[in-house]
């Protein structure tokens, strides 16, 4: 068994009454590290020393160029523990080795160097005034960052908060979701051995419900929420943060439409619609689960889409060759296959798929489900598609409008006017037309309705992780 404490001050500490709690890979459903098991006290104990570390020590106060250099070497340090960082969240939440290995790994080392470089760059408002006067504009670290994590792409969600909330001179503390807590603190530990002083990035494991999470959200002494994971726990999240008026940024769930017209490029658009339903099991927030097919092609392309589902791989995700690993718990796996049964019991059909061994699901189509049935609406947050048939471009903006979720939507059409008109039409907050999770880290990245408030990326990280401030100066008596 591995053993993951929680690092506060530059230690790697147990919790304060000393309790546990087990990861369980869910591909072997056997325990495989301990983990501290934070409460209040421990959370309160790192928002203290993260205080500290802001107030009085030396992060806030350094050059962008001294923090980034920092970052870069953690950056560096995250690329040459790859192996370790890759095998940790798909031992403790079954993505494929070769995704954690081939993407998330990768991408949060860029989140780091993005982050510091673009705060470096980044130039900052001057306002001219014609009376004498001017103004400017200084984006100040707003204090300590509370970031609560989901499960889904541990070290690449926490990374993506923790890089521009760093970059900007905040300090940190991060609670990883519980099913997948490794590594963070294998991130922290690194952090340490890249330079970061003491009390800048604090990792403090435990749960989210009247414990390590709520405490967090709770604390006047946070001066920024960063929350990823579902719109139930938003909700809970933005009410607890009313309290003290904390600003919050919410990254939620989605639904995300994926339309395919008739004059698609049929191969090139069933390639990105698999990858963006089952790749990660499904367990995306961006998915395709809602995937459109305008009626000409429906029978083709259904087809053609079912057969590439029915070759992926599954099994073990510490297998390289491996697509299809097991969702990430017992708890979620019972969710998901519960809404295999939801679709037959209101008469929708299973086209293909279903429940494999273990907690895997197999790639799963469902066809003949309404608009208006439980599995078109609601998160599944699995390899489970609804495939539907549109007539025509009113048609399928309007079925793709028709969620309580606003995250992303996805277009393949040949017609280049169309794919921005429907681009415009979708209230979403990312449209990909004839592709799918291609990002530039500048871009806006947030969530309509019930996806999302706010929007992090680039400059719009910087509004969230800093305080801006006018000053208006006197340049001339007059
Ligand atoms: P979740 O159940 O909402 O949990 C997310 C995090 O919040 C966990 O660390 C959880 O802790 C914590 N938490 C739960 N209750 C809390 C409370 N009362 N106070 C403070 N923290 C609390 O989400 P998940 O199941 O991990 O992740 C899946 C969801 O995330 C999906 O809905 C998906 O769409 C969404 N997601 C959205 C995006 C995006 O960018 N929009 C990206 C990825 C995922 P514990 O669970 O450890 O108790
Ligand atoms: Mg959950």
């Amino acid at each position: 068994m591995e053993s993951f404490g929680h690092v506060i001050g530059g230690e790697e500490v147990a919790s304060v009454g000393g309790a546990t709690f087990e990861s369980v890979d869910p591909w072997t459903r056997a325990p495989w590290a301990t983990v501290a098991l934070g409460s209040a006290e421990d959370a309160r104990r790192a928002i203290d020393t993260a205080r500290t570390a802001f107030d009085d020590g030396p992060w806030p106060r350094m050059s962008f160029a001294e923090r980034g250099q920092l970052l870069h070497r953690l950056a560096d340090l995250i690329d040459a523990h790859t192996d370790e960082l890759a095998l940790a969240d798909t031992t403790d939440m079954g993505k494929p080795i070769a995704q954690t290995t081939s993407h998330d790994v990768p991408r949060s080392a860029r989140n780091f160097r993005f982050f510091a470089d673009h705060a470096r760059i980044t130039p900052a408002e001057t306002f001219p005034m014609p009376d004498g006067h001017h103004a400017y504009t200084r984006y100040d670290p707003a204090g300590v960052v509370a970031a609560i994590a989901p499960w889904n792409f541990p070290l690449m969600m926490a990374t993506w908060k923790i890089a521009p909330a760093l970059a900007w001179g905040n300090t940190v503390v991060l609670k990883p979701a519980e099913q997948s807590p490794a590594s963070a603190t294998i991130l922290a530990r690194l952090a340490l051995e890249a330079g970061l002083p003491p009390g800048v990035l604090n990792v403090v494991h435990g749960y989210g419900p009247s414990s390590v999470g709520q405490a967090l959200t709770e604390s006047p002494d946070v001066d920024r929420i960063t929350f990823t994971g579902e719109s139930t726990t938003g909700r809970v999240i933005s009410r607890a943060a009313a309290g003290n008026l904390t600003p919050v940024s919410l990254e939620l769930g989605g639904k995300g439409a994926n339309l395919v017209f008739a004059d698609a490029d049929l191969d090139h658009a069933v390639r990105w619609a698999i990858q963006a339903i089952y790749s990660n099991s499904g367990q995306v927030c961006l998915a395709g689960s809602r995937l459109y097919v305008q009626r000409g092609i429906y029978d083709e392309f259904l087809a053609r889409f079912t057969a590439a589902a029915e070759a992926m791989v599954l099994g073990d995700p510490k297998d390289p060759a491996t697509q299809i690993g097991p969702l990430s718990s017992q708890e979620h796996y019972e969710k998901v296959a519960g809404y295999l049964d939801v679709a037959t019991a209101d008469g929708a059909r299973l086209h293909t798929g279903g429940r494999a061994d273990g907690w895997t699901i197999r790639p799963t189509v469902i066809t003949g489900a309404g608009q208006r049935a439980r599995v078109t609406q609601e998160e599944i947050f699995g390899p489970v598609v609804v495939v539907l048939p549109f007539d025509d471009e009113a048609d399928a903006v309007s079925a793709a409008n028709d969620s309580p979720y606003g995250l992303n939507a996805m277009v393949f059409t040949r017609d280049l006017a169309r794919a921005h008109r429907v681009a415009n039409a979708l209230r979403v907050g990312t449209v990909w037309a004839n592709c799918f999770f291609v990002r530039d880290l500048r871009a806006p990245f947030g969530g309509a309705k019930n996806s999302g408030v706010g929007r992090e990326g680039g400059t719009y990280s910087r509004e969230f992780f800093t305080e801006p401030k006018a000053v208006v100066m006197e340049i001339a008596a007059s």
